[in-house]
């Protein structure tokens, strides 16, 4: 990319200088925030000449010569969203339409999420090039809860591979409760989004380590799904996830009896990590990069960083596809047709393979555990964009065979 053509793309009214605020102007419309890792280092430098307001092609090369590639990409290039402000725009008008949907009610098993504001409502977007989007109540943390179970799975896949972690767990929708006191036919947890699951995903994450470098581990690998954001943590619903968590503490030993952990764990501790796995923090804005990382095979949009392999990216995905709405899965899959995973603080990631990632979050849940709007928003979702899985199906130049 030459970097006189970028700049005469900003020129505006045969003027010989640009502002620096049409860079940023320009950026925005795509979808490119001004805070986007990829752009800091161009931002530092046009920063550097803070008294100048107009900058001529000189200035401008040399801010910009380092980076032009990426610049150039995200203001001129083919972005998977062309139309960001379309996209805008449709979201804000589904987003302004789900205020009015209030069924459905906030968990009450502790009184940390009995006590979370049920109006709450934010949605975030991430796409595969790093166009973000985020309105409502974007900014605000919430704990993650289930919404842990496909980045903690994805963590073990990484580590030790697909055939080691499925001698430990299944990938079978199990057509019951998240926690109920079930297993499959090899007396092994049906599959990683479910707690038993998820409490067995928690045993293969760096077992050799402490506790706390183990939830060290965890928190690293979402900072850089993030692309750089430290989640918080919530020891207040850890404390009380763990004083309430007699279902979970049964599912623990049912399987200890059954011989399915892997040799050496200590259960209590195992329980311990998975709590805190629950009680780590997210927003919107920042779990919205989490799906766009999945969405990007693994990749974090914003930094370029590959966190997870593409296969595991693939793998996650699909599981979250059969089994990532609780008993509503198979029903979602259907209608939706997208993977997700929901949790019960109302947190929703939704991924659109290859498209983007978005994470909605309203703590009114319907009777299966599912935010109530965040339901609602997906249905809304694909049929404004046509992002079921098989919608292509659906446009006579798109089936194939
Ligand atoms: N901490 C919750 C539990 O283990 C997570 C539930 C959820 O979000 O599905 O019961």
């Amino acid at each position: 990319m030459n970097p006189i053509t970028l700049f005469r793309s900003l020129l505006r009214q045969d003027s010989p200088t640009i502002l620096k605020s049409y860079i940023f102007e320009a950026l925005a419309q795509r979808g490119i925030q001004y805070t986007d890792p990829r752009i800091q280092n161009c931002v530092a430098k046009l920063d550097a000449f803070s008294d100048v307001d107009s900058i001529d092609e000189g200035l401008f090369v040399a801010c910009v010569q380092a980076d032009v590639e990426t610049l150039g990409h995200l203001l001129l290039g083919d972005l998977v969203i062309p139309d960001f402000g379309h996209f805008k725009a449709v979201l804000t008008e589904i987003f302004e339409d789900l205020k009015e949907n209030t069924a459905g009610n906030v968990a009450t098993y502790i009184p940390q999420l009995a006590h979370v504001n049920p109006e709450y409502w934010g949605l975030s977007v991430c796409t595969v090039d790093g166009q973000q989007f985020a309105i409502g109540d974007s900014e605000t943390p919430y704990c993650v809860q289930s919404t842990c179970k496909p980045v903690n799975y994805s963590l073990v896949l990484e580590t030790l591979g697909v055939e080691t972690v499925h001698r430990y767990i299944g990938r079978e929708p199990s057509g019951r409760g998240f926690n109920e006191l079930t297993l499959n036919h090899e007396g092994r947890p049906h599959n990683p989004m479910i707690n038993s699951g998820a409490i067995m995903a928690c045993s293969l994450i760096c077992p050799e380590l402490p506790l706390e470098e183990r939830l060290g581990v965890v928190l690293d690998t979402w900072q850089k799904l993030t692309g750089g954001y430290r989640p918080g943590f919530s020891l207040e619903v850890y404390l009380s996830e763990k004083r309430t968590a007699d279902r979970n503490f049964a599912l623990g030993y049912f399987m200890r009896e059954k011989k399915a952990f892997p040799e050496g764990i200590d259960l209590h501790q195992v329980l311990d990590f998975y709590f805190q796995c629950c009680a780590i923090e997210m927003t919107c804005r920042t779990q919205a990069v989490v799906a766009g990382s999945l969405a990007n095979g693994g990749v974090c949009p914003i930094t370029g960083e590959r966190v997870f392999s593409r296969s595991t990216a693939k793998d996650c995905l699909s599981l979250m596809y059969s089994c990532g709405m609780y008993d509503f899965s198979g029903e979602f899959a259907f209608t939706v047709g997208l993977p997700a995973k929901s949790s019960v603080s109302g947190a929703l990631m939704v991924v659109v393979p290859g498209v983007c990632g978005i994470t909605v979050w309203s703590p009114r849940l319907d009777r299966y555990g599912n935010s109530e709007r965040g339901l609602d928003f997906c249905n809304r979702l694909v049929k404004a964009f046509g992002f079921h899985m098989y919608d292509r199906l659906l446009k006579p130049n798109g089936a194939v065979g």
